[in-house]
């Protein structure tokens, strides 16, 4: 079985729950920040454990993580799903350290080329 990529992002990334838009602005003024690169463009709050699997988990705090979608970094995409919208880090809370804006994670090679 080989699901649409485009599928498989939309029902890891867009939760239908309407009290997600709520939960995804409260989440982005906690951890403004991406929790891998420091920067704090294009943000996207993404799922621990995949909402697809986890439908429960959609709205719980503990299960999001701010990482951005910054064109040429793409932390989400890279960390969040090791470069693969199909595919989950289960490990991302465990590399994802970084404190605050500006402060970026220690490094951490996912299958990624540094120029
Ligand atoms: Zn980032
Ligand atoms: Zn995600």
């Amino acid at each position: 079985m080989r699901p649409l990529r485009a599928l498989g992002r939309f029902l890891s990334e867009r939760p239908r729950s309407p009290e997600w838009r709520k939960v995804r602005k409260a989440h982005l003024r906690e951890e403004s920040w991406c929790k891998m690169c420091g920067g704090n463009k294009d943000l996207q709050v993404h799922h621990i454990k995949p909402f697809h699997l986890y439908p429960e988990l959609e709205l719980d705090p503990e299960n999001l993580i701010t990482l951005c979608e910054r064109r040429g970094i793409d932390d989400h995409l890279y960390y969040g799903h090791l470069g693969d919208w199909q595919k989950i880090n289960p490990n991302i809370v465990v590399v994802a350290t970084s404190r605050g804006p500006g402060v970026p994670a220690p490094l951490w090679r996912p299958r990624r080329e540094h120029p």
